[in-house]
C-alpha cells in the first residue's frame, strides 16, 4: 500500500496519567513502571506503551493525551496511479445453477445511483457456465453494460479462477468502483482481488454514496461494536472496493424497456486453474422458512426467559408462515442456534412484518432489522429502546401475548 503510518509514546512527555490506556478501545495501551531521576533523586513513574499488534492507529489515545506524548507520524507515499483513468461503477453479479442471488439487485439498485451522480456507466460483470442468457436480467434491472465469463471452469465458485478473472478484467477495463454483495461468496472473491490490485477494501457497507466535492465513494458501515457509524474513503487508490451487506439496499425495479450492451470476455487459459477441485456440494438444511428472504420473521430474546418458552416463537411463525429469528443474548445462553441469530454480527432482514419478543432493541441488534416494513414490539418494559423503532407496541408479559396473537392468527387465518 502507498499510505505508511507509526505511532510511538514520547517518553519526556508521558506523566503516566493512564488516560490513553482508558480511551484505547483495542486494550493496546498499557503503563510500566520506569526510573526517572530528577535533581539528583531517583523516582518511579508510569510510562504508557503500546502494543502495536493491538494497535489499529485509530487516534483515539493521541486525542484524549493532554501532553502530546502520543505521536501518530503518517507517510502519504504520492499515488503513482492516474485516478482519471478510472471510470464506470461495476457491480460482481452473484449466482448459483444460473440463478441470480438477490443480492445482485440489491447491488444494481446500489450501483445505478451511483452511477448517475457520477455521470457514468453502470456495468455488472456475470461470471459462471451457462449463464450468458441471463445477462439481459442484469440490463433489465439497470445495467448499461455487462461483462459475460461463461466458461465451463466457472461453473461452481472457487476464489482462485473467480479472482483471477475478475482481477485481470479490472487491470483491463479500469473501474472506478467494485461492489460485491458481503455474502460468503462475495466476502471470499473481492478480499483476493483487493490484495493483487492494491485497492482499498470496505467491507460490509450499510451505506453508499458519492461526495459532490470529490467525487470521491463515501462508504458507510458501523464500527467499534456498531456505536458508531464510520464512513471511509479511498482518495488514492483505484478502484474504491466495497461488500455490501444483504437485504440494507433496496432492490433495483425492474424496466423491461431498457436496453444495454452484452460484452463476451475473452479469458487466457491459465487464469482459469484451480489447486482446488470441488467434490460435492451439501446444502444446509433449512428447517423453516429461510430467515434472509421471509415476509415475515418471529423474534425472540432473553425476554422469552428459558429455550422451552420458544416454542411460542416457534409456533406463531409457522402460523404466520414466516422464519424464527433470535437476538444474541438467546444464542449466547444456547437456546437458539447462531444461525437464527439476527443483528450486526448475524443476518440482516428486512421482512415485512418483524415481530420483536422480549427483545430489548440494542443498537447491534436494531442493525439487523431496523429497516423491516413493520415492527410489532411485545416488551414488559415500556422505556425500551426497540419502542423507539417500533410500529406498534405491545408493553406486557410475552408469554401471556404470544398465545393471543397465536390463537387469534389460527382463527383469522384458519390454520
Ligand atoms: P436484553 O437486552 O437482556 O433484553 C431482554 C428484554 O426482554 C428486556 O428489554 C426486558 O424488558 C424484556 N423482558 C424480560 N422479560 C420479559 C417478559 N416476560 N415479557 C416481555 N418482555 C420481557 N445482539 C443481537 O441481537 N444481534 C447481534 O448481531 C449482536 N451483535 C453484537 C456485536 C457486538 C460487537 C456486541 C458488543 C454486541 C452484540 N449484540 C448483538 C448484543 C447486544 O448488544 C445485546 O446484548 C443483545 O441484543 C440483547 O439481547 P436481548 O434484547 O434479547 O436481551
Amino acid at each position: 500500500m502507498n499510505n505508511q503510518a507509526s505511532i510511538r509514546v514520547v517518553e519526556e512527555k508521558c506523566v503516566g496519567c493512564k488516560l490513553c490506556e482508558k480511551a484505547c478501545p483495542f486494550g493496546a495501551i498499557s503503563m510500566i513502571e520506569r526510573i526517572m531521576e530528577k535533581e539528583g533523586k531517583t523516582r518511579k513513574r508510569p510510562l504508557a506503551v503500546i502494543e502495536l499488534s493491538k494497535c489499529n492507529l485509530c487516534g483515539a489515545c493521541v486525542e484524549v493525551c493532554k501532553f502530546e506524548a502520543i505521536v501518530i507520524t503518517k507517510s502519504s507515499a504520492p499515488s503513482t496511479i492516474n485516478l482519471a483513468d478510472y471510470k464506470n461503477v461495476w457491480i460482481i453479479a452473484e449466482q448459483t445453477d444460473g440463478h441470480i442471488a438477490p443480492v445482485t439487485y440489491e447491488l444494481l439498485g446500489a450501483g445505478r445511483k451511483l452511477a448517475d451522480d457520477l455521470s457514468q456507466e453502470l456495468c455488472a460483470v456475470l461470471m459462471g457456465y451457462g449463464i450468458t442468457s441471463k445477462a439481459q436480467e442484469l440490463i433489465i434491472r439497470g445495467a448499461d453494460r455487462v461483462y459475460v465469463v461463461d466458461r465451463p471452469e466457472l461453473q461452481f465458485f472457487q476464489d482462485e479462477p473467480y479472482a483471477a478473472v475478475l482481477v485481470d478484467l479490472i487491470r483491463r477495463h479500469k473501474p472506478s468502483i467494485v461492489l460485491c454483495g458481503a455474502t460468503t461468496i462475495g466476502r471470499s472473491l473481492v478480499s483476493r482481488v483487493a490484495v493483487p490490485i492494491n485497492a482499498g477494501l470496505t467491507a460490509d457497507c450499510t451505506g453508499l454514496a458519492i461526495d459532490p466535492e470529490t467525487r470521491n465513494l463515501l462508504q458507510t458501515r458501523p464500527a467499534f461494536g456498531g456505536n458508531i457509524m464510520a464512513t471511509i474513503i479511498t482518495p488514492n487508490a483505484r478502484p474504491q472496493m466495497a461488500t455490501v451487506r444483504h437485504k440494507v439496499m433496496k432492490e433495483a425495479v425492474p424496466d423491461n424497456k431498457r436496453t444495454g450492451k452484452i460484452i463476451a470476455e475473452e479469458i487466457a487459459e491459465y487464469l482459469l486453474r484451480s489447486r482446488a477441485k470441488r467434490l460435492e456440494f451439501v446444502p444446509e438444511q433449512e428447517t423453516t422458512v429461510n430467515l434472509s428472504e421471509a415476509d415475515i420473521v418471529v423474534s425472540g430474546g432473553r425476554g422469552m426467559q428459558k429455550p422451552e418458552n420458544f416454542a411460542l416463537i416457534r409456533e406463531l411463525a409457522e402460523v404466520l408462515g414466516g422464519g424464527v429469528g433470535s437476538s444474541r443474548a438467546a444464542v449466547d445462553a444456547g437456546w437458539m442456534p447462531y444461525s437464527h441469530q439476527v443483528g450486526q454480527t448475524g443476518k440482516t432482514v428486512c421482512p415485512k412484518i418483524y415481530f420483536a419478543c422480549g427483545i430489548s432493541g440494542q443498537i447491534q441488534h436494531l442493525a439487523g432489522m431496523s429497516s423491516s416494513e413493520i415492527i410489532v414490539a411485545i416488551n414488559k418494559d415500556p422505556d425500551a429502546p426497540i419502542f423507539k423503532v417500533a410500529t406498534y407496541g405491545i408493553v406486557s408479559d410475552v408469554l401471556q401475548i404470544l398465545p393471543l396473537l397465536i390463537q387469534h392468527f389460527r382463527k383469522i387465518l384458519k390454520k
